[in-house]
């Protein structure tokens, strides 16, 4: 059988409010077959502001909606700010966190990460955790210990303890810095050699724990079948050609 992935669409900032709604709505009928045909789910990730109209227009679908973020509170005096539950509320199934623009742009540390990702796992929401190294860090050879910084507060978290009762899927997001809208896309074996890493330093502490390994930066059809051959990988963060259907 073929293998089937997970497509998650982070759409950044790029559309406006009526431009989401304009997408979700033209292609609607496209995206559940394209579901059905290819991928084992498709999330969708838009700005916060269309969250509640997306879950609404693919509600009981194949496709599932993910924010972009989440607040590392549960409530609070938090201006500006999105709690967990509340994205479980308006119907997300998933959020993207640390990704490398908020950790850039907004100076998250990975203790902040590790934070919204108990947050997510509280609200049994999926975790869509993003890593990854820049370019000096990979041109230095420190993408290995750029990677365990990332994932140790995580780690910790579960203090050697998976609760298995708890069943949404959890996505580890290998995202060069590098490669992110850059049309750059590491090589066949680096992918093979980090993902078969993560997996490692994932599976030796916690056992239990059941998470996919999904890769993004500049996918495009172009690159995306060699990608779909590297072991591990399970599923694909896709920002600017998810902006386009046909791509
Ligand atoms: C991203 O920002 O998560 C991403 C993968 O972007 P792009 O596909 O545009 O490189």
């Amino acid at each position: 059988m073929k293998k089937k992935f997970t497509f998650i669409a982070n759409w950044k900032m790029s559309f406006n409010f009526q431009e989401t709604l304009a997408f979700a709505t033209d292609f609607h009928e496209d995206l559940l077959q394209l579901s059905e045909d290819i991928a084992d789910k498709i999330i969708i990730c838009p700005s916060s502001f269309a969250l509640h109209s997306l879950s609404n227009i693919f509600k009981d679908s194949t496709i599932k909606i993910g924010a972009q973020d989440c607040s590392t509170h549960s409530k609070g005096a938090f201006t500006g700010q999105i709690s967990a539950k509340s994205l479980r509320q308006i119907g997300c199934t998933a959020s993207i966190i640390g990704h490398s623009e908020r950790r850039g742009y907004n100076k998250e540390t990975n203790d902040d990460v590790a934070a919204k990702y108990s947050q997510l796992l509280d609200a049994d929401l999926s975790p869509i955790l993003c890593i990854g190294e820049t370019q000096a860090e990979y041109e230095k050879k420190q993408t290995l210990e750029i990677l365990e910084q990332q994932l140790a507060p995580i780690i910790k978290l579960y203090d050697g303890h998976v609760d298995t009762t708890k069943k949404k899927p959890i996505y580890i997001a290998y995202e060069p810095v590098w490669s992110i809208g850059t049309g750059i896309i590491p090589t066949p074996e680096h992918l093979e050699s980090i993902m078969s890493w993560l997996h490692g330093h994932l599976k030796k502490p916690l056992p239990n724990l059941s998470f996919k390994l999904v890769y993004g930066g500049s996918i495009k059809p172009e690159n995306a079948a060699s990608l779909k051959n590297i072991p591990l990988i399970e599923g694909f963060l896709i920002g600017g050609a998810s902006l386009d259907f046909q791509k």
